[in-house]
This record gives structure tokens, sequence and C-alpha cells, in this order.
């Protein structure tokens, strides 16, 4: 489920999603905000245009917001439930996680993004050559 040509491939190891080989992100994770979330314009291996359109990551916004939803929900009940801090404790848990995760989250989410509109292809570096 995890091998490459699948797309949870390309998401988790931040490889282009047709070629799943070349690189997506130009920095490994890091804090810097400038650089955490910036991409190759094209995929080293098969040259894919990460860029699709001007301003295609526009969209990878709701992405990040469905990922913030459902991160903010987990840390709240494993903060209330689990560990057992009271509601003013746990929603400072949320916002110390959410901010630790944020740099992981913007990259998820153009990551997952432009899965949807990219799928895998075994041969895309095999095509690339051959131009
Ligand atoms: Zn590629």
């Amino acid at each position: 489920m995890f091998g490459k040509g699948s797309k949870l491939y390309s998401i988790f190891n931040s490889k282009c999603p047709r070629c799943h080989e070349g690189d997506f992100f130009k920095y490994k994770l890091n804090f810097n905000p400038k650089k955490v979330t910036e991409l190759h314009e094209n995929c080293p291996k098969c040259n894919l245009k990460y860029m699709m359109e001007p301003s295609f990551f526009f969209g990878a916004m709701y992405v990040n917001y469905a990922i913030a939803v459902a991160l903010f929900v987990a840390v709240f009940i494993i903060a209330k439930m689990f560990i057992g801090l009271s509601i003013l404790q746990s929603f400072i848990a949320i916002i110390v996680v959410s901010l630790l995760f944020t740099p992981i989250t913007l990259r998820l989410s153009r990551i997952i993004w432009i899965n949807f509109f990219v799928s895998y292809n075994k041969d895309a570096e095999k095509l690339q050559a051959e131009k």
C-alpha cells in the first residue's frame, strides 16, 4: 500500500506524483517559513511542471484546513481524555502542537493536493528521456 506507485508513497516520501522518483520540495523539512514549502519548478527526473497553473497550490489551503481540523480534534482528544488536561490546557496544547506541525501540514497539503490531479506513470521518466 505504501509501495512505489501508490499515492501514499508520493505523499509520505515527498516525491513527484508522476514518476515517484524526483523530489517534490527543494529543501528538507525545516522551520524556515520561506524555504519549507518551496518546490522545485519541475520534477528533476520526469520534468513534470509542479506549478501546473498560476496559483495552483491555492487549493492546497483546503487540504491544509482539513488536516488542521483533524489535528485539532486528535490533540484535543489525547489531551483531554488520555492525559486529563483541563479545557484551557488542552487548547494550549492544540496551539503548541499545531505550530510545531505547521511545516509538516503545509507540505503535506501541497503534495496531497497535487496528487489529486497527477497520477503515477511508471514510464514518465522514460518518456522524458526520449524527448
Ligand atoms: Zn517526476
